[in-house]
């Protein structure tokens, strides 16, 4: 029998992951205890002690420990096949029928146009989403309306604590919650759904679907624009941040384009992103990306009966058009996500054997077993 759920503290939060240097800053300790306090991307802190025997901070954190197993046992009911892209049902591409959307998503709008449709059509009355602040900054947000899915759409490749938004969401009193995220987000939040501990008001009826990005890491904006300074450019030039084939591109609003190898890049990654081997999204119920897929199309990953009906619904109701993407194409995302996860978990392996923590729910010398 696996063991599953485990217990801590604010104190362990901290000695494990805050001061530990593995946190992502998803906002999940944050999330529902006033005392949290998010600045900026330091390293979130507690206004005061806090004595706690048991704390949800350390229940939601998705780096003290992750039971990915029970996790798909309870929302996918099996567990996964494929150890690079997770549980799946169904791999396609896609992209949103309507050009306005088009123009201004990240790949080919499929994100933004499923929100819009589920606000539209009732089946959300929220959308927590990642909303541009000043010049390429971050910060959680609940949108309602299709103005507001469309302000957030396209990527931003800094960390954004989306997790403050769900808690939001939660106490405005929003019932049917869709929720964008990256893998770490992801994993929050299905603690949260799943916690045995903690009731917040049934938080897991009101999640209404769980779309995941693909993600390879995230940036730190500081270290981001100062490298990009140092190339004379500044973050109000930039019309769009994108990672394609390898490169990292900024798109500038004159049109000139800024590449710079992607390997180059290793100097600004956040470190706490090297302690992450999900590349796929692997816990959502919809996990969407661009790798895989022509340009102006999203490779969307469909794990759970919900995200496979709300992809087919969105569909039929002329909001999306998918398309078959081929076995060799998928099997461009599985090498993806193969990188990441060899990189990675020597990092975590490394990290785990000195501190006697590990955010997997296996020994480590199984680690590697995973991969396979
Ligand atoms: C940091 C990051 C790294 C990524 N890495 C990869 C990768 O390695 N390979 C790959 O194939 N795809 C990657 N993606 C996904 C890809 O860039 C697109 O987001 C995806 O293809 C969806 O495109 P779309 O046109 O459907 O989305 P859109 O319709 O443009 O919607 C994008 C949605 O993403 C949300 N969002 C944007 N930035 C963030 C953020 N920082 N945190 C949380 N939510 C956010 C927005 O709120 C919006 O709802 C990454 C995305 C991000 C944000």
């Amino acid at each position: 029998m696996e063991k599953v759920w485990e217990r801590g503290n604010l104190q362990d939060l901290e000695q494990e992951v805050i001061f530990n240097g593995t946190c992502c800053f998803c906002g999940a300790c944050g999330a529902f205890c006033p005392e949290y306090i998010f600045y900026e991307e330091e390293m979130p802190r507690t206004r005061q002690k806090c004595y706690e025997i048991f704390g949800a901070c350390y229940d939601f954190c998705p780096r003290t420990f992750l039971p990915v197993f029970e996790i798909e046992r309870k929302i996918f009911g099996s567990v996964r096949e494929d150890k690079l892209l997770g549980f799946y049902r169904s791999v396609c591409m896609a992209r949103a029928k309507d050009e306005e959307i088009l123009a201004i998503s990240q790949d080919g709008g499929v994100v933004s146009a499923l929100l819009i449709f589920m606000l539209e059509r009732g089946l959300a009355d929220a959308a927590v989403v990642a909303r541009k602040c000043g010049d390429w900054g971050v910060e959680p947000s609940v949108a309602t309306k299709r103005e507001e899915v469309l302000e957030s759409a396209g990527s931003k490749y800094t960390q954004c604590p989306s997790l403050l938004g769900f808690g939001s969401a939660l106490r405005e009193g929003y019932e049917k919650i869709a929720f964008v995220g990256l893998p770490c987000h992801v994993q929050a939040l299905r603690k949260v759904q799943l916690s045995p501990f903690f009731d917040f008001n049934k938080a897991s009826e009101r999640i209404s679907i769980v779309i995941g990005l693909l993600c390879t890491e995230t940036f730190d904006s500081t270290l981001l624009f100062k490298k990009l300074s140092n190339e004379g450019i500044s973050p109000s030039e930039v019309k769009k941040f994108d990672i394609k084939r390898g490169k990292f591109i900024a798109v500038l609003r004159s049109g000139e384009r800024f590449e710079i190898p992607v390997k180059e890049m290793a100097d600004v990654e956040r470190s706490a992103c090297s302690f992450c081997y999900d590349f796929a999204a692997e816990l959502a119920d919809i996990s969407v990306g661009g790798v895989g897929s022509p340009d102006g199309f999203s490779t969307v990953i469909v794990r759970s009966e919900r995200g496979e009906k709300l992809l087919s619904d969105a569909e039929e109701a002329g909001f999306i058009e998918c398309r078959e993407l081929s076995a060799e194409k998928i099997e461009e995302v599985r090498k993806n996500a193969l990188r990441k996860k060899r990189r990675n978990l020597k990092k975590i392996q490394k990290k785990a054997e000195s501190l006697k923590i590990l955010n997997l729910l296996v020994k480590l010398e199984d680690l590697e077993r995973l991969l396979i």
